[in-house]
């Protein structure tokens, strides 16, 4: 087999996905720090330990490896495509895929059997600047490749584009370094309109303080349908978004008014 040689932007793109969450984890981590206005809607007023802080940092020493997986298919002559229209349909393409596949094999890691391959995220059950690249080596190969095997599949048949997929790829390591950073950055009243579609920061902390519930990556829709979406999320993004107030354990809820 012949190796394809990949261009000199193919290859800055895929060190930007290689560093990219490391770079967002030191932003999250100045911003915290400095107390940055983007800080001031704090979701869970609870203390990080050391110890936590130090395991999330070597667990991501390997959150690099999906920009390993999406070169080694370069090489191999995928996604080659070079046209608009291919770089529109991977990125519409990719984001879709990882929203279902997040979901689905989310919740299989989930289940007793296989939970061990995503226990070492859950482990963090207050969100830090690192938590968004601390994953077991195992979690992160079968996501990314089940993302890119499919991408791939779809690639023998129309040919996708190594920039939609990579595209995707620092959508996703921007979004989902905020997504962890224990801050609410989106409105008061977001959840009136885009939020009843797309996730926050909220929503996925929920995920990690009471450990299941809102599997979601980006949007709502697979935790509705599903119905796994915690029923009080709306009134607690209210009290940490527009009345300012944090929550002050990780069991806490937020009772509908009577
Ligand atoms: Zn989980
Ligand atoms: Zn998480």
């Amino acid at each position: 087999m012949t190796l394809s040689t990949p261009s000199t932007p193919t290859v800055a793109v895929l060190i930007l996905i290689a560093v990219l969450g490391h770079v967002m984890a030191g932003f999250w981590y100045l911003a915290g720090r400095r107390r940055w206005t983007i800080c001031s809607r704090t979701i869970y007023d609870l203390p990080v330990s050391p110890e936590q802080i130090r395991r999330e940092f070597w667990n991501s020493l390997h959150a690099p490896s999906h920009a390993v997986w999406l070169s080694l298919f370069v090489l191999a002559g995928f996604f080659a495509s070079t046209t608009w229209t291919s770089f529109v349909v991977s990125v519409l393409l990719t984001t879709a895929w990882a929203e279902i596949w997040h979901y689905a094999s989310h919740r299989a890691m989930h289940w007793k059997s296989l939970h061990w391959i995503h226990k070492e995220h859950h482990k963090s059950h207050l969100n830090t600047y690192l938590t968004a690249v601390s994953f077991s080596f195992t979690e992160k190969l079968i996501f990314d490749g089940g993302l890119l095997g499919l991408l791939a599949l779809v690639d023998l048949v129309a040919g996708l584009n190594v920039y939609g997929v990579a595209a995707w790829y620092v959508g996703y390591l921007l979004i989902n370094s905020y997504s962890h950073a224990n801050f609410e950055m989106k409105s008061p009243g977001y959840n009136k309109w885009v939020g009843q579609v797309i996730t926050s920061t909220t929503y996925h902390s929920l995920h990690h303080s009471r450990y299941t519930g809102n599997y979601g990556l980006g949007t709502r829709v697979l935790d509705r349908l599903f119905k796994t979406e915690w029923e009080d999320y709306e009134r607690l993004y209210a009290r940490v978004s527009d009345e300012k107030r944090p929550l002050k354990k990780l069991s806490e809820k937020v009772p509908a008014r009577s």
